[in-house]
């Protein structure tokens, strides 16, 4: 697949301190990319880089297959990290004068907004101001006037932080049928909440390095450990609970059943083969739930950091 940006070797230091080391990431055309990491681990400083706030030391950024210049300021929606909007202005005069900014025409600027402020049933705000709103409601104004010229990459900066759980909903399916409709989407949080539903790529910063990337099914594989949930249905659960914590590393597992059984996470040698292992609980009770488990993003997450410090 074509990759809409790749930054190659970036790093940047503030005085001593290095910000980014050598990082390189590559992402795909039409794919929605996070960039994780915890506070402080260097993503906002590579969005700003991105879009051309903040110069690198060394390293350079291909844009569609161009190195990055100037011009090409108008082909990124950029949502910071830090929002502001004019407090003093209202609502629709501001947003008008930022899509305009943007390079569309005042009659262009005001169909659109329109449209999504009816989207986002924000509609009777237009003629509000900018103070009166709530931190959650200038973000969406600001999410709006990032995604109004319909720019090929959108780079949301912690697009999720100040939202209530409705609004962060709203925003997530916003963010996917962006991506729908042929955006490309890369956007940092250092939450892993949003990550499972919305990425397909993933890039993982931690103390300036990134640690860890690719397609986030190749990096869960890479993290799977040979573990399965189990429910077996005997009439001697404890014997069998024994038998099994001899063999193998087993955890509680909490999933809901109706009647009264031995539920575990079971996590087999590496050389085990599940089919062994299902065969062998058959001859133990009745299997009633065998489920391979997949590491979350947020399991990943915090392996990931581990092995690195
Ligand atoms: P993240 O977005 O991952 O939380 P940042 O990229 O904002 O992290 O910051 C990475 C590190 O670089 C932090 O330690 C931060 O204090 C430092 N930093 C960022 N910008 C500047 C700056 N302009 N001057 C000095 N230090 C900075
Ligand atoms: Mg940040």
């Amino acid at each position: 697949m074509h990759n809409i940006l790749e930054a190659h070797t970036i790093s940047k230091k503030f005085g001593d301190f290095t910000a980014l080391n050598q990082v390189s990431i590559e992402v795909p055309k039409g794919s929605i990319f996070g960039l994780l990491g915890p506070n402080g681990a260097g993503k906002t400083t590579l969005i700003r880089i991105i879009n051309q706030i903040t110069m690198p030391d060394s390293g350079h950024v291909i844009l569609d297959g161009e190195p990055l210049k100037n011009h090409h300021v108008k082909d990124i929606g950029y949502l910071p990290e830090e929002r502001g909007l004019y407090k003093s202005m209202k609502v629709g005069e501001q947003a008008l004068y930022l899509a305009q900014l943007k390079g569309l025409s005042k009659a262009e600027a005001k169909e659109r907004l329109h449209y999504w402020f009816e989207r986002l049933e924000i509609g009777d705000w237009w003629n509000k101001k900018i103070q009166e709103l709530s931190k959650g409601m200038a973000q969406k104004i600001q999410f709006v006037v990032t995604v109004l010229h319909e720019p090929k990459l959108l780079i949301f900066d912690e697009p999720f932080s100040g939202f209530d759980p409705i609004n962060a909903n709203l925003i997530k399916d916003e963010i996917l049928r962006l991506r729908d409709n042929g955006s490309t989407i890369i956007f940092s949080t250092h939450r892993m909440e949003s990550v499972e539903e919305l990425c397909d790529h993933i890039a993982l910063i931690n103390k300036s390095n990134k640690i860890l990337d690719g397609k986030l099914t190749e990096v869960k594989r890479q993290f799977k450990n040979n573990a399965y949930e189990v429910g077996v249905k005997t009439d001697n659960i404890a014997a069998l609970h024994k038998e099994l914590t001899e063999k193998f590393e087993v955890s509680p597992a909490q999933f809901k059943t109706i009647d009264d059984q031995l539920k575990l996470n079971v996590k087999l040698g590496a050389t085990e083969k599940p089919n062994d292992f299902l065969q062998y609980l058959t001859t133990r009770g009745e299997v009633s739930h065998f489920v391979e488990l997949l590491p979350s993003t947020n399991d990943i997450f915090i392996k990931a950091i581990q092995n690195n410090s």
